[in-house]
């Protein structure tokens, strides 16, 4: 895969592009990560990229020339079938989420555009991007944050990344359901135990045991989630369960 990220700070970029996971898969040829400063796109003399609203109000509009002209110098020579996806930064955007991931971990290219000031130039969104996608609800100063969240968890999926294959398809919402909790050496710490079924070697109850966890986990945390996921009649029940025993030590 190969992104590039249109920013005014590419400097922002170099600990994220070259450090841990995100570092490694670069040096192994995993994938190619790029900054392009647009501001080397402004055609004026003092290489300003932003201007004044029309029709007033404050703060700044990133202009359209210097990204669409960016975008160009990178897409210009390829055919329409290899055209990637246009990734706008904006807090009005797509809620960003593990499923969107997933969907950009199968495209070849990528190009993320970051924002800055007020907002951008609304021919930018009608014309040029083929995405929007927000991190949340709430407002960074600059879009380079939320294009380094969505490329951690893109860069992650791709064949290869992670030393383990299975550890991205058993993460918290990749199933569907917050993952099941983990421990590691010693088996009791200041008293606190590994449970035991951890401990027994027993895979098919390991398995049923963190699934379970996963969903009681699920139902406390996120209820929401649950109405996407596929319970057998079997969990249903135990869950159901698990509501009563709650409720009965509540009251
Ligand atoms: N005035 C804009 C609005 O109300 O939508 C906010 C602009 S913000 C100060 C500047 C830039 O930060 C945005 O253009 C975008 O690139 C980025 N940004 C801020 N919050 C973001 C979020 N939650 N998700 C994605 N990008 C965000």
């Amino acid at each position: 895969m190969r992104v590039d990220v249109l920013t005014l700070f590419p400097a922002m970029f170099d600990g994220v592009f070259s450090a841990s996971i995100l570092g490694k898969a670069r040096d192994k040829g995993l994938v190619e990560l790029n900054t392009v400063n647009f501001r080397d796109f402004a055609r004026n003399k003092h290489n300003t990229v932003d201007d004044y609203p029309y029709g007033g109000g404050g703060g700044m509009v990133l202009q359209a020339e210097p990204i669409f002209l960016a975008v160009e110098e990178l897409t210009g020579a390829l055919s329409a079938s290899r055209k990637p996806r246009i990734i706008l930064m904006c807090p009005q955007g797509e809620p960003f989420s593990q499923r969107k991931a997933e969907e950009l971990s199968q495209e070849d290219h990528l190009i993320f555009i970051c924002g800055h000031y007020e907002g951008y130039d609304e021919r930018i969104r009608e014309h040029l991007v083929t995405d929007e996608l927000s991190i949340g609800d709430y407002v960074l100063t600059g879009g380079e944050l939320p294009a380094m969240v969505v490329i951690d968890s893109v860069v992650r999926l791709l064949p290869g990344v992670l030393g383990n294959e299975t550890s991205a398809v058993t993460d918290s919402f990749s199933t569907g359901l917050l993952e099941y909790p983990h421990y590691t050496r010693p088996v009791e710490f200041r008293g606190w135990e590994v449970p035991e079924i951890l401990l027994s070697g027993h895979h098919a109850n390991i398995e049923q045991w963190r699934r379970r966890q996963a969903i009681w986990r699920t139902w406390r945390k996120r209820p929401e989630l649950l109405e996407h996921v596929s319970l057998s009649d079997k969990e249903k029940r135990w869950l159901e369960e698990q509501i009563e025993l709650l409720s009965d030590t509540t009251e």
